[in-house]
C-alpha cells in the first residue's frame, strides 16, 4: 500500500526499480536532447516538436493512460519523476507534457465514454498530437466558476461562444477540453466540459503571449465565435464541468509541483557546479560558509518539496484523497523553485545575470509555477479549507 511504499522511499531514499529505470531514461533524454537546446528554444519561443515526438515514443505523453488506449500504463509517481527530469532539461517542455498528461488526457480518461476515450486519447499519446485545457478567461482566473463562455444546444450540435485566456499549448494543439456555461442561473453547477478539435470552424487563436519564462511553450487565447461541435462532444454529464475542472487540477498540481522540482534541481546543480570552480580570495567559493549555508537551505527546500510531491502522487495512485497533499506539494515546490533559482543567481554573481549561464532562465521559468493551476494564494485556501474540515469533523 501507499504507506508501505512511502516508508520505503523515506527509509532508503530510493524508488522502486521501475521508477529508478524510468528516471534514468528521462535524465539521459533531458541531458542529451533538451539541455543543449533549452536556451535556444527559450530565445526563439520555439515549440520542440521533434523532442515531443521522441518523448511520445518513450511513453512520456500519456504516462498513466492504460495500454488499451495506447498509453504507457504507468502511475502518477512515474509521471512526477518524468516531469521533474524533463523540466530539469527544459521547463517549457515539462509543462508541454504535463498539460497533455494531466489536463487534457486526465479528464477524458476519468470522465469520458468508451467511445470518447478511443477517439480523443489514443491519437494524443504518441507525441504527434497534443491537447490543451481551456478553463481560464480574460475576466476570471482564480474564480473559475464565474465562466462567461457559453454553450447552447442547437439541434444535434453545441454552439460555443466566448474567450478562453492563457491556454498552454494553444498554438500547437490538435484538441482542447473546454469549459462553458450551459445554464447561467445554476452558477458553477451550470458549467459543462466539451471536447473540441483544433483547428475547427468558429475557433480562432489569439496572439502568442510574450512571456517571462517557459517561452518554448505557446500560450494564447482561444476565441469561440459560433463554434459548432457535435452533441456527442459533451464530456461527462451536463453541469459536471466545474467538478471535472477541479478534480483535473488536483492531479495537474502534482505535474506542476514536479516541473518546479526539475527547475529547482537544475538551479541547484548549476550553483554547485559554478561554486566549485569559482575562485575568490584564494579558494573556491564552496569553501565559504556563507555559500555552504545557501546550498544547504536550497537542498532542504528541494528535498522536502520532492517528498511532498511523491506523497501526493502515491496517494493518488492508491485511490486515496489527495486534494490537500497536491496543493501542499504545488505550494512547497513552486516556492522552493523561486527561492532556489533566486539564490542560484546570487551564488553565480554577475554570471547569474547573463544568458551565457542557465541560472537566469531557471529564475524566469520558476516564477510561473506560483501562478498557474492555482496561485500560491489559492493553494493556501485549499490547504486551510481541508485542514479545518478535518479538525471540525
Ligand atoms: C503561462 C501561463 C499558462 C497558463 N496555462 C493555462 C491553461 O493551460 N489553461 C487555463 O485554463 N489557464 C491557464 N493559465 C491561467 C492561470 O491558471 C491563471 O493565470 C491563474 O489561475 C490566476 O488567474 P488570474 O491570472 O486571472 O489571476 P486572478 O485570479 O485575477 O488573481 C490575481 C491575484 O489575486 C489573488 N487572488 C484571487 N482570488 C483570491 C482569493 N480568493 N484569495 C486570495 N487571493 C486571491 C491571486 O492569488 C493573485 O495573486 C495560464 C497562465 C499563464 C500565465
Amino acid at each position: 500500500g501507499c504507506l508501505r511504499r512511502l516508508h520505503t522511499v523515506y527509509q532508503s531514499a530510493e524508488l522502486p526499480e521501475t521508477h529508478r529505470m524510468l528516471r534514468q531514461t528521462c535524465r539521459d533524454f533531458a541531458e542529451k536532447e533538451l539541455m543543449p537546446l533549452a536556451a535556444q528554444l527559450d530565445k526563439e519561443h520555439r515549440f520542440p516538436a521533434e523532442q515531443v515526438k521522441k518523448m511520445g515514443g518513450l511513453g512520456l505523453l500519456a504516462m498513466d493512460v492504460p495500454e488499451e488506449y495506447k498509453g504507457a500504463g504507468l502511475d502518477y509517481l512515474a509521471y512526477s519523476i518524468a516531469v521533474e527530469e524533463i523540466s530539469r532539461g527544459c521547463a517549457s517542455t515539462g509543462v508541454i507534457i504535463s498539460v497533455n498528461n494531466s489536463l487534457y488526457l486526465g479528464p477524458i480518461l476519468k470522465f469520458g465514454s468508451e467511445e470518447q476515450k478511443h477517439k480523443w486519447i489514443a491519437p494524443f499519446t504518441g507525441g504527434e498530437k497534443i491537447g490543451c485545457f481551456a478553463l481560464s478567461e480574460p475576466g476570471n482566473g482564480s474564480d473559475a466558476g464565474a465562466a462567461s463562455t457559453v454553450a447552447r444546444l442547437d439541434g444535434d450540435e453545441w454552439v460555443l461562444n466566448g474567450t478562453k485566456a492563457w491556454i498552454t499549448n494553444a498554438w500547437d494543439a490538435s484538441a482542447t477540453v473546454v469549459f462553458a456555461t450551459t445554464d447561467k442561473s445554476l452558477k458553477h453547477k451550470g458549467i459543462s466540459a466539451f471536447l473540441v478539435p483544433m483547428p475547427t470552424a468558429g475557433l480562432s487563436l489569439g496572439k502568442k503571449e510574450d512571456k517571462l519564462g517557459i517561452r518554448a511553450s505557446s500560450t494564447a487565447n482561444l476565441i469561440f465565435e459560433d463554434c459548432r461541435i457535435p452533441k456527442a462532444n459533451l464530456l461527462g454529464q451536463l453541469g459536471m464541468g466545474f467538478k471535472i475542472a477541479m478534480q483535473t487540477l488536483d492531479a495537474g498540481r502534482i505535474g506542476i509541483a514536479s516541473q518546479a522540482l526539475g527547475i529547482a534541481q537544475a538551479a541547484l546543480d548549476c550553483a554547485v557546479d559554478y561554486a566549485e570552480k569559482r575562485m575568490a580570495f584564494g579558494s573556491p567559493i564552496t569553501k565559504l560558509q556563507a555559500v555552504q549555508f545557501k546550498l544547504a537551505d536550497m537542498a532542504v527546500a528541494l528535498e522536502g518539496a520532492r517528498l511532498l510531491t511523491w506523497r501526493a502522487a502515491m496517494l493518488k495512485d492508491n485511490g486515496k484523497p489527495f486534494t490537500k497533499e497536491a496543493a501542499m506539494a504545488k505550494l512547497a515546490a513552486s516556492e522552493a523553485a523561486t527561492a532556489i533559482a533566486h539564490q542560484a543567481i546570487q551564488i553565480l554573481g554577475g554570471m547569474g545575470y547573463v544568458t551565457e549561464m542557465p541560472a537566469e532562465r531557471h529564475y524566469r521559468d520558476a516564477r510561473i509555477t506560483e501562478i498557474y493551476e492555482g496561485t500560491s494564494e489559492i493553494q493556501r485556501l485549499v490547504i486551510a479549507g481541508q485542514l479545518l474540515k478535518a479538525y471540525r469533523s
